[in-house]
């Protein structure tokens, strides 16, 4: 019975909405998908295959409205997906540490050559962010940094150093 609520099933494609639907338009399509397999509706006399797949179903699409039907749970589903969806397409270049990047003054980032003569920057905004993958400024690969202790304590000495 046990399913793993953190795993990253596409939600929307279980109430079969467009990720971009409006919380109405998915109020909608999870309510006409709930009530095709509510359980008042499969016919009693179904094997209990049938039933039980329909309650397998049911829990589903119950769980995924769960999690797009409140703003704060969406917000962290998206932007988890989004996550994978670059880990996944993305190849990474190389993972390096922020003390490996070297701080451009004249663009106010943090800067890492790529091996097409590109070039990986982080700003400020980024690392209190603490955003971890990075897209070149010329080709498709990426930069995953690591964010340690020390590179953030070095950053704030940079900030006040001056
Ligand atoms: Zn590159």
């Amino acid at each position: 019975m046990a399913s793993d609520a953190g795993s990253s099933q596409d939600l929307y494609a279980i109430l079969g909405v467009h990720p971009n639907a409006t919380q109405e338009e998915i109020k909608k399509c999870y309510q006409k998908k709930i009530l095709q397999y509510h359980p008042d509706k499969i016919d009693p006399h179904s094997s209990a295959d049938v039933k039980q797949h329909a309650m397998t179903i049911y829990s589903v699409i119950d769980k995924a409205w769960q999690v797009l039907s409140n703003p704060t749970t969406k917000k962290e589903y998206d932007s988890r997906v989004k996550e994978e969806k670059l880990n996944a397409t993305l190849p990474v270049y190389d993972t390096v540490p922020l003390d490996d990047l070297d701080w451009d003054e004249e663009s106010d980032c943090y800067c890492y050559p790529c091996r097409c003569g590109g070039e990986y920057a982080i700003t400020e905004a980024d690392v209190d962010e603490q955003i971890e993958l990075v897209c070149c400024d010329t080709c498709t690969l990426g930069l995953r940094v690591i964010y340690s202790e020390e590179s953030l304590t070095r950053k704030s000495e940079v900030d006040t150093g001056s």
